[in-house]
């Protein structure tokens, strides 16, 4: 199919992007062929009218976990066991095909609400990479994916048994990486610290869990294999022994000092920061979030980290990602727009630059920028329409008219929406 987006205004997702309106977008297929003035669309095209309405690429963030739905606990409940979910969702092939529909549903939520590229990082089984290749050969809708699968802990580590596995040693560390590397993900996802889901003792979301022999003999063995490696690091300590021992990216982040801006630009590592996951043990009451008193007061530190870490890493030009850290209490598969919202407000760079960094500064940090990431000729059809200037007011992103993956159109995309999630959510804004 040929298409013309005629009388939108363009946003194109470089960094010194400015609304341009006259010009027509045009598809053939799964690319962007050519943009040209309103006037000139040649023959052969359907054209759509956006009616001043605005035309950008699709968003892109960098991590997901296709494995919740976002639910918070309810009150008085007890803490979930996720090994046990995961052996239910596992245990036989008729739950697992239930499991991997689960999966597939919410990557098509993730389309239906604009955001046509995810980086996946730690999931049930491979269904991550089975549901990315259904969707790149058309029998299924969704974005674009790039997983982890399974990702690598150690004993009683972050989400150890269930989106993780965890190794006791630096030899089974290499082994569970070749073996993650059979499953066909395109990057490998280690648990190095804790996280404020799995500590219940005040100050201490972050601890060291998994021992630097362990981190190096993993990296060591990705990086053979071509794979780039992501880490949870949620504490300084942390950071450091991600960053000498061979890590690309610091997923959520923690408060850097000289030594770890230092790491950061020799290893020319990445920081991918993560505030929708945060705020909700950080900011809300516990009679709305449901955590424990301890919870939140780790929020809280796991915040300032998560904060602290982007902003150095941008003042010292270390490349810094967006991702909402979804299946997080609070963190469903159609609200990325509240990390853009949240990255402008907390983070304080501006809106265009938050928007930037959200399609092609990500599509760049996920090394396919050549690919998507901005409405260019010759890029994939990614694109969303919104009524308003994302520019002006994020919250536009909210109600996306309009989704292109790769070239397919969705003219009036849907989600079911988590009332009782938005509602809070809202009041924190
Ligand atoms: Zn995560």
């Amino acid at each position: 199919m040929k298409y013309a987006f005629i009388n939108g205004t363009i946003l194109d997702g470089t960094k010194d992007m400015e609304p341009v309106t006259g010009k027509a977008v045009l598809t053939d297929g799964d690319k962007i062929v050519d943009i040209v003035n309103n006037e000139e669309v040649p023959d052969g095209y359907e054209k759509i009218d956006l009616n001043g309405s605005y035309l950008l690429p699709g968003l892109i963030d960098l991590h997901v976990h296709l494995a919740l739905s976002g639910e918070p606990p309810k009150a008085d409940s007890k803490p979930k066991d996720y090994t046990k979910l995961y052996n239910l969702l596992t245990g036989n092939k008729i739950v697992r095909f239930f499991a991997k529909r689960l999966v597939s549903g919410y990557a098509k939520t993730e389309v239906m609400s604009g955001v046509t590229t995810i980086r996946t990082v730690g999931g049930i089984l491979d269904f991550d990479a089975q549901v990315r290749d259904e969707i790149n050969k058309g029998k299924l809708v969704g974005p674009r994916i790039l997983c982890a699968n399974t990702g690598i802990s150690v004993p009683g580590g972050h989400f150890a048994g269930s989106i993780a596995m965890p190794v006791s040693s630096p030899e089974e560390a290499k082994q569970l990486v070749r073996e993650t590397a059979k499953t066909d993900p395109d990057l490998i996802k280690l648990m190095i610290t804790g996280g404020v889901m799995d500590s219940d003792e005040k100050g201490m979301p972050g601890v060291l869990k998994m021992s630097p022999d362990i981190v190096k003999a993993a990296c060591e063995e990705a990086h053979e294999l071509g794979f780039k490696v992501a880490a949870h690091v949620e504490s300084s300590e942390g950071v450091k022994v991600a960053l000498e021992n061979g890590v690309d990216s610091i997923e959520h982040g923690a408060t850097p000092d000289d030594e770890i801006i230092k790491l950061f630009k020799d290893r020319k590592a990445v920081d991918i920061c993560t505030l929708s996951p945060a705020i909700p043990y950080a900011k809300f009451e516990l009679s709305e979030s449901h955590a424990t008193e301890a919870a939140k007061h780790n929020g809280e530190i796991v915040l300032e980290g998560i904060m602290e870490c982007a902003k150095t890493c941008i003042e010292n030009d270390i490349p810094v990602g967006l991702g909402s850290d979804v299946s997080c209490p609070f963190v469903t598969h159609y609200n990325f727009w509240r990390e853009l919202y949240y990255f402008n407000k907390y983070i304080g760079r501006s809106k265009k630059e938050t928007l930037h960094r959200a399609t092609l500064g990500n599509a760049t940090i996920a090394g396919i920028d050549s690919e998507t990431g901005s409405i260019e000729a010759g890029k994939s059809a990614d694109m969303i329409v919104v009524k308003n200037n994302p520019l002006i007011d994020l919250t536009t992103l909210r109600n996306v008219s309009m989704v292109m993956t790769r070239g397919i159109l969705i003219r009036d995309p849907k989600n079911k929406k988590m009332k009782h999630i938005d509602e809070v959510l809202d009041r924190y804004m």
